[in-house]
């Protein structure tokens, strides 16, 4: 199954279109996107016996975050081999490097983004969304608790993160539009391997980013295991798991996003996003002081 926040509305997409869940479901269900995963397993059950009416045409860039206002948007660091290797840090596997950005830097999956001043920078990732309430849960409960996945840019700005008295990871990136997320949220069923999955990021049509979920230090489970010990993982939560290599500032030289490009992250079996990079207004003023 898949899911997608369209116009605001929550939808299921079918192989015509999207069909509007409220609606078809004759307002059992919320139209809010978000609200469906405090009822995920009540409605995956209805979806598997509805009659649904024929799907909708739509634009790309209609659609909104599958997961719109999520209570916690957790981020993992240094989660791929290649990654840490390129950021000259060693990994300690029994060690999670754990940070949350704030939810209001979400956005949709097809996007413009405002820069702001600053060193931008990119990093594909697979996210997670949860289905059901996850504390102190082992990895092999671990899976009945995912809704489904979704693609992710964790856009950072590297300054800002780096050159305080100590990292700066939240703030750094939680920027206006630097958490696109989508284009849909995927039920596991549809996916043959969390485990291997394909992504990559383009930068003007160059493939910069070219990693599998197989790398991964903490795969998902493991992941959702660890976390859950500390903090209760709630339904709609977004969990990023961590991007391979081939990040701006691990290049030589460091290469950074400016006005005009055109990054596009992709993940096999979940699909694309697509974000257009623009100057913001504070950054055009400061370029003519
Ligand atoms: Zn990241």
């Amino acid at each position: 199954m898949r899911t997608a926040n369209k116009a605001g509305r929550l939808h299921l997409i079918t192989s015509t279109g999207a069909v509007d869940v409220a609606t078809a479901s004759g307002g059992r269900f919320d139209a809010d996107p978000q609200k469906v995963y405090a009822r995920w397993e009540e409605f995956r059950a209805w979806e598997q016996q509805a009659e649904l009416p024929g799907g909708q045409p739509f634009e790309p860039a209609e659609l909104g975050s599958p997961a719109p206002a999520p209570a916690q948007l957790v981020a993992v660091g240094l989660n791929y081999h290649d990654h840490a290797a390129e950021t000259g840090v060693t990994v300690p596997e029994e060690l999670l490097t754990v940070f949350g950005k704030f939810t209001s830097s979400i956005s949709g999956p097809h996007t413009t983004v405002g820069l702001p001043r600053g060193n931008v920078d990119w990093e594909a990732e697979l996210a997670v969304v949860i289905g059901t309430t996850a504390s102190h849960v082992t990895e092999a409960e671990a899976a009945q608790h995912i809704a489904g996945y979704t693609a992710a840019q964790d856009l950072t700005e590297r300054i800002m993160q780096m050159s305080g008295p100590v990292p700066q990871f939240g703030l750094a990136k939680s920027f206006c539009g630097f958490t696109p997320l989508g284009p849909w949220l995927v039920t596991p069923d549809e996916i043959p391997d969390p485990g291997d999955l394909r992504l990559t990021c383009a930068l003007n049509g160059e493939i910069v980013q070219d990693g599998n979920t197989r790398d991964l230090v903490l795969p998902v489970p493991v992941l959702l295991a660890r976390l859950s010990q500390v903090i209760t993982l709630h339904p709609g939560d977004v969990i990023l798991t961590g991007t391979p290599a081939g990040v701006g500032w691990g290049r030589k030289p460091p290469r950074y996003l400016a006005p005009g490009d055109i990054l596009t992250t992709h993940i096999d079996h979940i699909g694309t996003l697509t974000q257009r990079f623009t100057r913001t207004d504070t950054a055009q003023e400061a370029a003519t002081d």
